[in-house]
């Protein structure tokens, strides 16, 4: 069976107030927000927080958000956050939001959509959007130590502009050590040898897999709960052991 991530929430983990201390486009439709917390914790890469907003009214909304920084730095949390235009939460980041501005969060949150260091591999990483985001503190995990386990990030994104950490996944792959990152973009075609033009399916993945030592020990899926479905999916169609899959969805 799949294993679909769970967010237990520790009754201990407390609400704190955190100050935007730097906001970062990253495509048209995501930017990141970064954060200085006033009581430090330290997290594990894929675990998310939780982001409580209060109007004057006292009606409160609260989301969750991956953090995409590695746990090497959680002095600046970085949260990548999607503009959905019918949304509540998100729009108030992108059109609302200024550095300075006080919210509140708590975290960290999630037990098994986790990577550390010390895990072995290889890893296979498979996200969609903005559920890049936890994906990204795993790679930055794996590059601040120098893991030498091989990790594969297959990232969909509907066009070139619209790759979040573009830069940074190329430069980390640039160096052609223990990651490698192959990007299908949906709505154009590839740029690079070796990438895809069309959504994940199990021919992909089937090539992909080959690009990466067997057996393969993890993967981790993550983004909007069509694109999980389809990429777990696929995933076991290339003979994935089912077991082998964390997934964690966003939206409903
Ligand atoms: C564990 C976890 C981690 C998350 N991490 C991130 C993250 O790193 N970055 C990020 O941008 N979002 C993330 N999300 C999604 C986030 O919690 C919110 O759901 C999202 O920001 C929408 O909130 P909203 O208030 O703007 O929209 P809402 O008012 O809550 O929703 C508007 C509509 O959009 C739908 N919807 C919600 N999320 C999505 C989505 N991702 N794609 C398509 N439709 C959606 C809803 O079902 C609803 O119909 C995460 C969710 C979970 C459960």
């Amino acid at each position: 069976m799949i294993e679909a991530s769970k967010s237990p929430i520790t009754p201990a983990i407390r609400w704190q107030k955190v100050t935007i201390n730097k906001i970062q486009k990253r495509t048209p439709t995501v930017t990141s927000f970064f954060f200085t917390p006033s009581v430090l914790f330290s997290f594990r890469a894929g675990q998310h927080v939780e982001v409580r907003l209060t109007a004057p009214d006292g009606y409160r909304a609260q989301r969750a958000y991956s953090i995409a920084s590695a746990p090497e730095n959680s002095g600046s949390l970085e949260l990548a956050i999607e503009k959905l235009e019918t949304g509540e939460v998100s729009p108030f980041f992108h059109e609302a939001a200024q550095v300075g501005d006080e919210i509140e969060l708590r975290g960290p949150i999630g037990g098994h959509f986790i990577w550390q260091g010390s895990d072995s591999g290889p890893i296979l990483l498979a996200g969609a959007g903005s559920g890049v985001a936890p994906l990204m503190s795993m790679i930055r995990h794996h590059a601040n130590t120098r893991s030498d386990v091989p990790m594969l990030l297959l990232l969909s994104a509907r066009s070139w502009e619209d790759v979040i950490f573009r830069d940074e996944l190329l430069a980390l792959d640039e160096k052609k050590g223990a990651f490698k990152l192959v990007l299908t973009i949906t709505r154009e075609m590839p740029k690079r040898e070796g990438d895809y033009g069309r959504r994940i399916d199990t021919p992909m993945l089937v090539e992909i897999l080959k690009r990466l030592p067997s057996p393969l020990k993890r993967t981790y899926v993550c983004g909007s709960n069509p694109f999980v479905t389809v990429a777990s999916e696929a995933l076991v169609g290339a003979a994935v052991e089912p077991g082998s899959i964390r997934t964690e969805r966003y939206g409903q």
